[in-house]
């Protein structure tokens, strides 16, 4: 989708600071972090949010899955919090499906 950020970010019309990428995914750095590390991981494939996701395409979220366990094992992120958020009302900004990834400090719960 030409007007979505991530879309452009993944095309590499807008730059990001990449920490992976494969045919199926694509993770950078969020520009505004949240934590000491924070990035997001994205499909390739325009999905608007999490309820978005059907039997066509819910494939590619257990491999994103598999990226976040594989890409926070090499960064020794023991400990991190997996995150999306869906609707404005729970914060979602970019209406293209993502997780952020946070680590490198404590966490509260319930989330706010
Ligand atoms: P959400 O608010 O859950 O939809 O998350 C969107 C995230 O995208 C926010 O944490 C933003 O800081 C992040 N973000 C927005 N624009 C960029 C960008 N150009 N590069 C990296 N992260 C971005
Ligand atoms: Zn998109």
């Amino acid at each position: 989708m030409s007007d979505c950020l991530f879309c452009r970010i993944i095309a590499g019309e807008i730059p990001s600071k990449k920490v992976y990428e494969d045919e199926l995914c694509f993770a950078f750095y969020d520009i505004d972090p949240q934590a000491p590390t924070h990035f997001l991981v994205i499909p390739k494939a325009h999905i608007s949010s999490v309820s978005a996701i059907d039997a066509e395409n819910s494939a590619v979220v257990g491999h994103i899955f598999e990226v976040i366990a594989k890409l926070t094992r090499e960064l020794g992120m023991e400990s991190y919090r997996v995150v999306s958020n869906i609707g404005e009302q729970a914060g979602q900004s970019v209406f293209h499906l993502h997780f952020h990834v946070l680590g490198g400090r404590d966490m509260t719960w319930p989330p706010g």
